[in-house]
């Protein structure tokens, strides 16, 4: 079993590493919108317009799943700061040890979660 300081540095390293990614992403979008000014305006008809289209959607649903990743993290570490951390946010039950290994910004036990 692991204490909580474990759960808090888990959950400070991946919010190091979302920040990242949503700052990578973000560069990737900025690049990706300049890439189809530079191209031709054409692109409907400009198969490397649709492609850009493509890696556009994908890299905004990427960003999208990883602000709402820190969001969690955050949560998590501020019902930590809070003393309620590792507390269902549904049924005020504690959840169980192994879910918050597992995932350490789970806001509901496995039962609320379904
Ligand atoms: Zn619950």
């Amino acid at each position: 079993m692991v204490g909580l300081e474990v759960l808090r540095t888990r959950l400070l390293t991946n919010q190091r590493e979302t920040h990242k990614s949503i700052a990578d992403l973000g560069g990737n979008i900025d690049a990706i919108v300049s890439a189809r000014q530079d191209s031709n305006n054409d692109d409907e008809h400009d198969p490397e317009g649709s492609t850009l289209a493509f890696e556009r959607s994908q890299s905004e649903a990427l960003l999208r799943a990883a602000e709402q990743r820190l969001r969690d993290i955050d949560a998590a570490l501020a019902r930590m700061t809070a003393g309620t951390y590792g507390i269902c946010v549904v049924c005020k039950k504690p959840i169980a040890r192994e879910r918050l290994e597992a995932r350490p910004s789970a806001e509901t036990c496995i039962a609320c979660a379904g």
